[in-house]
């Protein structure tokens, strides 16, 4: 239709595809999306018809002639009051965790999403969830996927962060739109965005999926990432069969999570994931290019959504604490009512807190991406228009620094495990990423020693201004120490 280069077809150049499936549900399969080569979802477009590239345009997170998520949850979420650039718009903000013992260790952090997914299905409210659960690999070459649980055992079955990519095209091209049956979606923020744009595309999916549940997300990981991490525990990438991302341990801090692997052979394997070359998050190993041009946090366009509560006060907490943003009146009753009934535990929690649960992913996905823009916009580049401008005034240059080496060690995380797997020996991965890791440690810890220097000096004035009021030593005297 006159229109040369698709929206699309800019996304795939420029590397920017989260592989959400948006496009390969917008057009009923035309677009397929298989696993690439460095394990992530790809739209093939070959052969594919002026009006399906135009859908596609038209559900693509990373689009250009989208609308972003400011403007969804204006447009959707009309009945939450408050507002913050950092949040979105919400209803309520809380912590929270499910009180059964039993059942929280099977969940990655507070287990509320799995609950408020269980109490729409169990209450009728839906007749399915779409979410994402573990996959039998010998069969499609995947650990995890999009499914659709119709009882609370499957829901029970599929609890626990994937980092891992999945692609809802195919569970969504496989429902009868017209069957009348209702679901809950549970994704990552670009597949919530996506299933918004697909709901204004085709009204009927507005039917379909009354409840969008989001989860937080600091970035996304290719396949290679679970099979970089079970190979340094001596299981080979062809060999493994299942992993569990979020092991938690009631002798460790909730952020002290652990890893398992297993084999195809049965063989099982263990380790704390951040101690294993990659495990941190900082280092943003494995991280597809499209998360390096996210903006949203907090699932914006979605109901509900719910993260790791990361602050000191719930951190020693093994079981896990979630952070939950509130957009929908029913999901505010349903998880008042759950309280009443003493399934849940929560507490209200301000915009502040919220915020800097995320301290980091706000330094990664807004300030870090104003950097990325900028050094992307001196090259002439195309890039997705989020709502960060592209600046590196008023950035400390420690901060600059980190970004771009974090973006240069998840490049070449995926050239170098491709390597590594073609030649059957982890070293060449390990030996490659180590020099880009300690550059990147080097960066992170002038970065952080910058950002706590006016903290430490703000505490350290408050003593001497006690100590003067006082008369008080701030250090005491020899004599008194004895
Ligand atoms: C890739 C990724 C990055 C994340 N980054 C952060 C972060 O930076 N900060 C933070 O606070 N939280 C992050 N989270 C979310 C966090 O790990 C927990 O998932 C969240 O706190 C919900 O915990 P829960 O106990 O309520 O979930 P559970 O009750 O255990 O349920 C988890 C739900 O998430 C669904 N799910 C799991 N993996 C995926 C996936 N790959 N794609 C779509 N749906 C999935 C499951 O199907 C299940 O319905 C991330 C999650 C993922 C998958």
């Amino acid at each position: 239709m006159g229109n040369d280069v698709y929206q699309i077809e800019r996304v795939l150049q420029a590397d920017v595809c989260s592989g959400c499936g948006g496009c390969g549900a917008a057009t009923q399969g035309a677009i397929t999306i298989p696993l690439s080569a460095v394990g992530m979802y790809t739209p093939q477009l070959d052969g594919v018809s002026d009006s399906d590239l135009e859908k596609a345009d038209q559900v693509c997170p990373f689009s250009n002639a989208t609308v972003n998520e400011s403007e969804i949850g204006q447009q959707r979420h009309t009945s939450a009051q408050h507002s913050d650039s950092r949040i979105g718009r919400y209803h309520s903000l809380w912590a929270g965790r499910i009180e059964s013992e039993k059942d929280i260790i099977g969940s990655s952090s507070g287990g509320l999403t799995t609950w408020i997914a269980k109490r729409l299905l169990s209450e009728g409210k839906v007749d399915g969830v779409i979410h994402v659960g573990p996959s039998d690999v010998t069969r499609n070459g995947r650990l995890i996927e999009y499914r659709v649980s119709r009882t609370v055992e499957s829901l029970i079955e599929s609890r626990k962060s994937n980092y891992y990519p999945t692609s809802f095209s195919e569970v969504l091209n496989d429902l009868s739109l017209d069957s009348g049956e209702r679901y809950a979606f549970v994704g990552l923020p670009c597949q919530c965005t996506s299933i918004r744009h697909l709901q204004k595309l085709d009204d009927r999916w507005n039917e379909a999926i009354p409840y969008v549940l989001g989860i937080v997300c600091g970035h996304l990981k290719s396949a290679r990432y679970a099979e970089s991490l079970a190979w340094q525990l001596d299981i080979e990438p062809s060999d493994l069969s299942s992993i569990d991302f979020r092991v938690k341990d009631p002798s460790r801090s909730a952020r002290g999570y652990g890893l398992r692997v297993e084999g195809i052979d049965g063989r099982s394997a263990e380790s704390e994931a951040n101690k294993l070359v990659g495990g941190n998050w900082g280092h943003a190993s494995f991280q597809p290019n499209a998360c390096n041009y996210c903006d949203d946090i907090f699932a914006e366009s979605a109901d509900v959504c719910l993260g790791d509560a990361w602050l000191p006060k719930y951190e020693s907490n093994w079981r896990g604490t979630n952070v939950v943003i509130i957009r929908h009146p029913e999901i505010a009753d349903l998880l008042s009512r759950g309280r009443d009934a003493g399934e849940v535990w929560i507490e209200e929690l301000s915009a502040d807190e919220v915020a800097s649960t995320q301290d980091g992913n706000f330094r990664h996905r807004r300030v870090g991406l104003s950097v990325r823009a900028a050094d992307d916009a001196k090259e002439s580049l195309w890039r997705p228009i989020k709502r960060v401008n592209a600046k590196l005034d008023g950035i400390p240059e420690n901060r600059i620094r980190v970004t771009r080496a974090r973006r240069r060690l998840g490049d070449a995380s995926h050239k170098l495990f491709a390597d590594a797997r073609s030649r059957g020996n982890l070293e060449v991965y390990i030996s490659g990423i180590r020099p880009l890791v300690v550059e990147y440690e080097q960066a992170a810890r002038q970065s952080f020693l910058e950002r706590m220097r006016p903290k430490v000096e703000r505490r350290l004035w408050k003593y001497w201004n006690a100590a003067v009021t006082t008369g008080s030593r701030i250090i005491p005297s020899r004599r008194s120490r004895r």
